[in-house]
């Protein structure tokens, strides 16, 4: 067995399991976790330093996560965007493809979580089949995001065959994998991997930090392999309440996803997803983190603020709230400082 299926066969999955040290109520979490399943891997664990920090907050189950009523199943309607099964087709010309239905750790704030790592997520050669004939005769579609679940918990000759099926169809351009694999089990990326993707550019790779704490050596290293072999890495993080909800850390999190070559992509809003309450944060706090982003800190480490609306509706960027004017008039700006400045519109 690879050193990466061994640690994550080593996932404890019971709350039962977790260190002697960690305080808990066990048997309340055992009941989240028959709801919503645990899966914690040694080198994710191992980044806990105490009960309650940001690494736990992410990873071990909260029984939050089974009082909150007021958010729905599946906010982005994913189900009813999905024409064939898991192929969430949303905009004219990009398409969401689960390909996997496990992941290295389940994220307690994970927006699909009514159904990943569950038999809900149901991922059979059928499905995957019609979604490439789904993709053929759907030429419109030509960036193809791979997302589950983690893709990248395929074995490589999975992953190549999907990736082989994708270069058939020609208009898709662009090919896209979401993982959060760099982050939660970096061991994954191999020399290997990283060889076997590189034949299939254009692709690109957005992966998924929350915390400065997750930049580790291992990471790091992942990361490195996959930007050497010319794939472009993007991160997207979410505000998370008692995570990252705090200017200091976004800012250091962004700034230090750019040392391991990592450009932040978009900072989410928390989607309205049920059984994740308790993670979500006013958006004028995420404004707020914006607002001493920008002007503060090297351009490259400022992503787009954004809510995925509920309904489907879509994705919407925020930023502070800084123009005012109109056509033929002068424009008045708020700068990085807070300093009201002007500008002349052509008329
Ligand atoms: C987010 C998303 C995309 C990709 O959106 P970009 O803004 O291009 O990154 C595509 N399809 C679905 C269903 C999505 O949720
Ligand atoms: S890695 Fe992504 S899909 Fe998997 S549990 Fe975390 S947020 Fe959900």
């Amino acid at each position: 067995m690879s050193s990466w299926r061994k640690i994550l066969a080593d996932s404890i999955t019971d709350p039962a399991d977790l260190p002697k040290s960690f305080r808990i109520d066990r048997d309340r979490l055992a009941e989240v976790a028959s709801t919503y399943p645990m899966r914690i891997n040694p080198y994710y664990l191992n980044l806990i330093k105490q009960p309650g920090d940001p690494i736990w907050r992410q990873a071990v189950p909260d029984p939050l996560e089974r009082t909150n009523r007021v958010c729905p199943e599946d906010p982005l309607a994913e189900e009813a965007l999905s024409r064939v099964p898991n192929l969430v087709h949303k905009y004219p010309d990009r398409a969401l493809f689960l390909v996997h239905s496990s992941c290295a750790m389940y994220c307690r704030f994970c927006t699909r979580k009514r159904k990943v790592g569950t038999e809900r997520l149901r991922i059979s050669h059928e499905s995957m089949q019609a979604a490439f004939a789904y993709l053929e005769r759907t030429p419109a579609v030509r960036d193809v995001l791979l997302s589950g679940g983690d893709p990248l918990l395929l074995d490589d000759d999975r992953l190549e065959w999907i990736l082989t099926e994708l270069r058939k169809i020609p208009s898709v351009e662009i090919i896209r994998i979401g993982s959060r694999v760099p982050c939660t089990l970096p061991m994954r990326v191999t020399g290997r991997l990283a060889k076997m993707l590189k034949k299939f550019h254009p692709l690109f790779l957005n992966t998924h930090f929350n915390h400065p704490d997750e930049l580790t050596p291992e990471a790091a290293a992942a990361c490195n392999r996959l930007a050497d072999a010319g794939i472009p890495l993007g991160c997207q993080t979410v505000l998370l309440k008692g995570v990252n909800n705090d200017p200091a850390v976004i800012k250091k999190l962004m700034n230090g996803l750019l040392h391991i070559r990592v450009k932040p992509y978009y900072i989410f809003q928390g989607d309205m997803s049920r059984g994740t309450d308790h993670f979500r944060t006013p958006i004028n706090e995420g404004l707020e983190i914006m607002d001493t982003l920008i002007g503060r800190t090297s351009g490259l480490a400022i992503p787009r603020f954004a809510i995925d609306l509920p309904g489907g509706n879509g994705k919407v960027t925020m930023l502070p709230d800084n123009a005012r004017g109109g056509e033929g008039a002068t424009w008045t700006f708020r700068n990085y400082l807070g300093q009201t400045c002007s500008y002349l519109d052509p008329a």
